[in-house]
């Protein structure tokens, strides 16, 4: 099945509480690494495609929950789990770290380019203005000349 259409309807209907008297392939949690026990219950995965992993039930809601860039997508496996927005997936990035120094040069030369390139383009369309008119001179002086 395809990922769930967002997160809310992912942690409604993806996540299905596994009895500790059920047979579960892992014994241990791959978020936290702790063994399952009644404080500490395991959900499975289901009705995704590729992914029907096992996680203690607060630690996969932490992981969904921290918003970090990838918490759409189980930690074992990489599977999608749910959609993300472009805007989500924004907010959920800028959320997971704070910009670096760097990010911000980047920003900022990014932003520097930009601003030269239409400098140079403006120039250009000056230039080629300038030309035409000479031309349109020229061709008038020629005019001129001729009559
Ligand atoms: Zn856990
Ligand atoms: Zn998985």
């Amino acid at each position: 099945m395809a990922p769930a259409t967002d997160r809310t309807t992912f942690t409604t209907s993806n996540l299905r509480a596994v009895t500790l008297q059920n047979k579960i392939h892992t014994s241990n949690c791959a978020i936290c690494q702790e063994n399952y026990n009644k404080n500490h219950t395991p959900v499975r995965i289901v009705d995704i495609a590729e992914c029907s992993h096992v996680f203690g039930s607060d630690c996969i809601n932490s992981y969904i929950h921290a918003l970090h860039a990838n918490s759409n997508k189980c930690p074992l496996c990489r599977a999608v789990w749910y959609n993300v927005t472009r805007q989500q997936a924004l907010s959920q990035s800028t959320a997971s770290r704070r910009p670096t120094r760097e990010d911000r040069a980047q920003e900022w030369s990014a932003r520097g380019a930009e601003e030269r390139e239409h400098r140079l383009q403006v120039r250009e369309l000056e230039l080629a203005l300038m030309e035409s008119h000479l031309e349109y001179g020229d061709a008038w002086e020629d005019f001129g000349d001729d009559y």
